[in-house]
């Protein structure tokens, strides 16, 4: 009796993190999806085939995907869209954030973990980057502390990261973040951090309020451009640290927003 290889072939939204060239004509596909997490899949034949995927399989694009998964690696059957994003492609500064954050989201994740919520928040990230009326920055800030926050690594923003005390009963005009133990730290525990960033109350209250509102409220936070300035810079050293690793897009995204 011959032994059939059982094919499985199922369906799922999917946000393409990462494209890469195999061979002469086909493609490695990296996926976010909100059930498998990330997932890696072959586009056979993808370069040469105009018809079948032809302007569908962009960076940081919302699709449908089919996937067929036999031995090893899978392959994309089919792949439709479900919203183009189209301006984060022709514009240098939202792609090279957009490519950050997936730099980070392929470093963290493993392939086959359920991601419901950093699926959502990716989605709506990208949505928010894409809106014209959106400041990318400030769509950054809120993707780098919510993604924190689904790792378990959000930043302590209410409470001294050295002894505890509540920091909202404190006055002062000028917060201390310290880098190391992840949080912000009074001013008695001050003197023992090493790397610590100065942040402005205002700034910080409306960090605060981003991570209490969560996914769903976050996205109406607005912040002046000294905020955002602080806040992107806070979050662009921070996050790096806790990965353990500089990812590559983050000087790339800092070359660009210099011009
Ligand atoms: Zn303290």
């Amino acid at each position: 009796m011959a032994l059939v290889a059982q094919v499985i072939i199922r369906k799922a939204p999917a946000i393409l993190l990462r494209k890469v060239e195999y061979g002469d004509h086909d493609v490695v596909l990296t996926f976010l999806t909100p059930d498998e997490g990330k997932m890696s899949a072959f586009a056979k034949n993808a370069k040469k085939s105009v018809k079948r995927f032809s302007g569908v399989l962009e960076l940081f694009t919302h699709l449908e995907i089919v996937i067929r998964q036999g031995k090893g690696l899978p392959y994309l059957d089919e792949a439709s869209i479900l919203s183009p994003y189209e301006s984060i492609r022709t514009d240098y500064l939202k792609s090279a954030y957009a490519g950050y954050w997936s730099e980070v989201t392929i470093q963290w994740l493993e392939e086959g973990v359920p991601q419901k919520r950093l699926f959502t928040l990716f989605e709506s990230s990208l949505a928010a980057l894409h809106d014209a009326r959106r400041s990318p920055g400030t769509v950054s800030i809120l993707f780098q502390l919510l993604f924190l926050d689904i790792a378990g690594l959000a930043p302590s923003l209410s409470r001294c990261a050295g002894c505890g005390v509540d920091m909202e009963t404190l006055s002062q005009a000028k917060a201390f973040f310290d880098l190391d133990r992840g949080g912000m730290v009074c001013p008695q525990c001050r003197g023992e951090a090493r790397h610590r960033m100065a942040i402005s109350v205002g700034t910080l209250k409306q960090l605060r309020w981003v991570l209490n509102e969560g996914l769903e409220g976050a996205f109406r936070v607005r912040f002046s451009p000294a905020a955002e300035r602080e806040g992107l810079s806070l979050m662009e050293r921070f996050l790096p640290m806790h990965l353990g690793r500089e990812p590559k897009s983050l000087s790339f995204l800092s070359k660009i927003r210099s011009f």
